[in-house]
């Protein structure tokens, strides 16, 4: 049976909340996994990240990491200091994920977070050669840890390298890693893909390392919602996929996840903590009920 996890940004509104109480909450709504970013862990203490990691252990909670990196971090900059600061940043947070028994490292991390080019682009060759020779020094430390290393396909407006799974697929090959692997997230696929089943099968059982879901405005999963979920769960099934399904729902305005999202309305319809607990409920019972 897939683990079903929530990113913690749904709970919040800022990055460097409290995740302790949050470990509590999701495994009382019927989660495995809280998805966290390795930013504010970094930023916290050992002792902080010790209990927070014994407060998921003790509930059987699973922590996963996701990150959106930083322009700073840029594993693909022409420069050289930046790609470097880039590999600093995420053996730093393999450190911490062994620390914490953590062993899932997603997201946009194979270049900056919303760093597109400025100017129009006929080949992005060099780019991508830059962030390949980036993630080959880290996939060494990746493998001796046993850290996956998932990279994510996102839409054209938040990166520019991987935009679909087959451009995600050549990029796996070009590394060549065991625990490299592709990370599919439905919300980018409603924009880039022409079919949900034929990148989940283009991707296949042997490359999906972790698959996020929501619906096209980042609401929760839903049979209200307007993805097609039989077409995504029945692909999934088909494909034999056993990793995590996690759930990037975000819908509050403000703070700096509103900021970071661009969530410019109140999508959840000035739900109250209750009613925002009571839809990740039924979300995670609907994604249960069709990957049965
Ligand atoms: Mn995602």
């Amino acid at each position: 049976m897939n683990k079903i996890g929530i990113h913690y940004g749904y709970f919040t509104e800022n990055w460097g909340t409290d995740i302790i109480p949050l470990i509590k909450k999701v495994r009382a709504l019927g989660f495995d996994i809280l998805e966290v970013a390795p930013g504010p862990l970094l930023a916290k203490s050992k002792q902080e990240r010790d209990m927070i990691a014994k407060a998921a252990n003790d509930v059987g909670i699973e922590l996963t990491f996701s990150v959106g990196l930083g322009k700073a971090y840029d594993l693909s900059s022409e420069d050289e200091k930046i790609r470097n600061n880039g590999i600093d940043f995420t053996l730093k947070t393999f450190d911490i994920m062994k620390e914490m028994g953590a062993k899932m490292y997603s997201g946009v991390n194979v270049g900056a977070w919303n760093n597109t080019p400025q100017d129009g682009i006929k080949d992005k060759s060099a780019e991508l050669a830059r962030s390949v020779a980036s993630i080959k020094e880290i996939m060494k430390v990746a493998e001796k840890y046993g850290i996956t290393y998932a990279v994510e396909v996102v839409n054209r407006y938040e990166q520019s390298l991987l935009n679909t799974a087959e451009e995600a697929m050549e990029y796996v090959k070009m590394v060549d890693s065991p625990n490299l692997k592709v990370l599919l997230d439905t919300y980018h696929m409603n924009i880039e893909e022409d079919s949900f089943e034929k990148a989940i099968k283009q991707v296949g059982n042997e490359y999906l390392g972790h698959f996020h879901v929501g619906e096209s405005n980042r609401k929760p999963p839903s049979i209200n919602g307007r993805m097609p979920w039989d077409e995504i769960t029945t692909a999934l099934k088909a494909i034999h996929y056993e990793g995590a399904i996690v759930m990037e729902p975000f819908i509050k305005m403000g703070g700096e996840v509103g900021r970071d999202i661009k969530v410019w309305r109140d999508i959840s319809k000035n739900a109250t903590t209750e009613e925002m607990d009571y839809m990740a409920k039924e979300s995670v019972q609907m994604l249960r009920d069709k990957m049965k």
